[in-house]
């Protein structure tokens, strides 16, 4: 009898703070020995923070092989895959080389898949830099690109060996990016901690300036984001709970098109139908916490789509909809969520049509 341990459980530091230069420096001094790294950078991070990285990386190694990526959704190409590919194995390149993707959920996916490939695996160190990318996609390990026939399709579990998200790349965010960063950290508010909503209020109507207050939301909500991802790798199933509000999110994506509306605005009006339809199934959601948040997204966001039979089509589309049961995620109470099979079409409706009446 052999018995291989085959899990890809692996544990690793998620560091979140302002000005993280000495920690990183440290870090990597005490775990890297090669004399380079690669640096895959968003275009305008290199842009706008280069100096930053140059700090962190410098002292460390004897080269720094800086390959900057075009900004958008469109890096998270095979082009793109192959071109980054390309320059690392025709600079060269050793199995413990390792690779620093710097930005945000675009470059982190893209860098990460990279890493995963080239020489069967880089050692991978995440550095994000937009708000979405430090509470979540830099957090659970999955790397990869699109494909012509839809987002994702392509790309691999593959876990960094550490997170450092420095909130002083913040400061340049655009308030669009805040916006959608913001989203998602509702979400964990709604499905794990409530409490969240408590300060974040007055937080985000005061500015966006990554303070120490942030520091401390993004810890939790990246926490929030780790406890899920560890506890579904004993295959709970309650990484679904982190769908919760997209599967309506998506479907708006796609009704309004992809560019016309971000990630975060769609998922937090997916956020209200979820919490309409919660209520209409006499669950006890009272839905004041989230619309304290509404004029920040009412200020944003242009005319949403009013048609909710094709709105209701393309979440039976959705690629997570399994023997055309529309599986949702639902809320007992906040902090309480479960997969709910949907059945119902017209309270379905009228979920859409409460949260498309708090825009139009
Ligand atoms: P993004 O990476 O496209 O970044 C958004 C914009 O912000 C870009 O124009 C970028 O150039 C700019 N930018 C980045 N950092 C900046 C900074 N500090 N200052 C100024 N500008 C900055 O978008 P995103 O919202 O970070 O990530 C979206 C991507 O993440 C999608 O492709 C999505 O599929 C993916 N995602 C992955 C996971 C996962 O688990 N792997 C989870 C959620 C989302
Ligand atoms: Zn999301």
């Amino acid at each position: 009898n052999i018995n291989l341990d085959i899990t890809t459980r692996k544990e690793y530091p998620i560091e979140v703070g302002k000005g993280l230069g000495n920690t990183v420096s440290a870090w990597l001094g005490e775990h890297y020995s090669t004399d380079s790294v690669f640096v895959v950078i968003d275009e305008n991070v290199n842009n706008l923070h280069r100096e930053r990285l140059e700090k962190w990386c410098q002292p460390q190694f004897k080269h720094v092989y800086y390959i900057e990526i075009p900004e958008g959704e469109r890096s998270k190409s095979i082009q793109q895959w192959k071109e980054v590919a390309d320059e690392i194995l025709s600079i060269g390149v050793e199995r413990s080389t390792p690779l620093m993707a710097v930005g945000g959920g675009v470059t982190g996916d893209l860098g990460g898949f990279v890493a995963s490939t080239v020489l069967r695996g880089l050692p991978l160190i995440h550095v994000p830099t937009t708000l979405l990318a430090m509470v979540d996609s830099s957090i659970g390990g999955k790397t990869g690109i699109n494909h012509n026939t839809g987002k994702n399709l392509i790309g691999a579990f593959y876990q960094p060996d550490a997170v450092f998200a420095d909130v002083h790349f913040l400061d340049t965010l655009d308030d669009k990016e805040w916006v959608t960063g913001i989203a998602e950290i509702l979400k964990y508010g709604a499905i794990r901690n409530p409490d969240l909503f408590k300060d974040f209020e007055s937080l985000v109507n005061k500015s966006f300036t990554a303070n120490e207050q942030w520091v401390s939301v993004i810890a939790e909500s990246a926490g929030i984001k780790a406890d899920i991802v560890q506890e579904d790798a004993l295959e709970s199933g309650i990484r679904a709970y982190l769908n919760f509000g997209h599967t309506f999110g998506h479907a708006l994506e796609k009704v309004a098109g992809y560019g016309t509306i971000t990630h975060g605005e769609a998922v937090f009006v997916g956020m209200l139908a979820a919490c309409n339809f919660s209520a209409q199934l006499g669950h006890s959601v009272d839905i004041t916490p989230f619309k304290s948040f509404l004029p920040l997204y009412q200020r944003q966001m242009s005319p949403l789509p009013d048609d909710v039979d094709e709105l209701i089509e393309a979440m039976k589309s959705d690629k997570k909809v399994k023997n055309n049961m529309l599986r949702l995620v639902l809320l007992n109470s906040w902090a309480s969520p479960y997969v709910h099979d949907c059945t119902d079409y017209s309270a379905l409706r009228e979920a859409w049509e409460f949260a498309l009446s708090q825009f139009n």
